[in-house]
């Protein structure tokens, strides 16, 4: 049931009050947080109904999925936004598909994103660093000390533009008990500005259980599943 259109549309607006009312209490504009709607498993139909709401972000975890819901016609606007791990060998077929690759998790990933963007985009890759800062071993992503210490190396890579940071918080009971990963890694983004001016801004944290209190702590944007789609599809 969650997922006819009606419910979608729906459950799209409600999440764009609540971020409107959280970017608000963190002294933002409604329009300075992206909310990238994460549409896995879930079919164009429902895809539809987000943006009759006016959603223009979309997020997807496989480049597979991906590549065959959305090689049709685009909506004027539209974005992708690459949110799962990605695979080195699935570089290229990423880099024609989403405009921002959340997941760049390693150096040689980085590598080779850059090496590959000139001639499979005539352009740059755009990406956010992930960053493990829970330091779960299950999670992808740099720890903080190695994002700091491969920082120069990744912003000398040519065809790369480093936009910010990324992270999925550890799975808890409560909203709050993510507060302190987002708060962590603002301070991270902080830090490497104030060193590397070059590196972008944009702080990619907050899913469906957390996504206000990651507003509230300043995220640019956030990546919103269930809240929007309903309960996902066995894939
Ligand atoms: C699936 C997914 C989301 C969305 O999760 P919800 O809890 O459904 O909002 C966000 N980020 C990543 C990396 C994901 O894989």
């Amino acid at each position: 049931m969650t997922e006819s259109g009606v419910v979608v549309a729906e459950n799209a607006r409600t999440v764009l009050e609540r971020c409107a009312d959280a970017a608000r209490r963190s002294g933002r504009e409604p329009n300075d947080v992206t909310i990238v709607a994460v549409s896995k498993t879930h079919p164009m139909a429902a895809i539809r109904e987000a943006l009759g709401v006016g959603l223009r972000d979309f997020g997807e975890n496989r480049v597979q999925e991906a590549a065959e819901k959305w090689s049709g016609e685009r909506a004027a606007g539209l974005r992708l936004h690459m949110v799962g791990r990605l695979q080195r060998n699935k570089a290229r077929p990423a880099l024609e598909l989403f405009d921002l690759i959340h997941s760049c998790d390693s150096v040689e990933l980085a590598e080779r994103l850059s090496r590959l963007a000139g001639e499979v985009r005539g352009g740059c890759a755009e990406v956010l660093l992930e960053v493990n800062v829970s330091g779960e071993a299950s999670k992808a992503g740099f720890a903080p000390r190695d994002v700091a210490e491969s920082l120069d190396r990744l912003l000398a890579l040519p065809d790369l533009r480093v936009r910010g940071l990324m992270i999925i918080a550890p799975a808890a009971e409560s909203p709050e008990a993510a507060r302190p990963y987002f708060v962590a890694l603002r301070a991270l983004s902080d830090r490497l500005r104030a060193k590397r001016t070059e590196m972008g801004g944009e702080l990619s944290m907050g899913m469906t259980d957390d996504y206000e209190v990651a507003i509230e702590e300043g995220a640019t944007m956030v990546r919103i599943g269930r809240a929007i789609f309903g309960v996902r599809r066995p894939g």
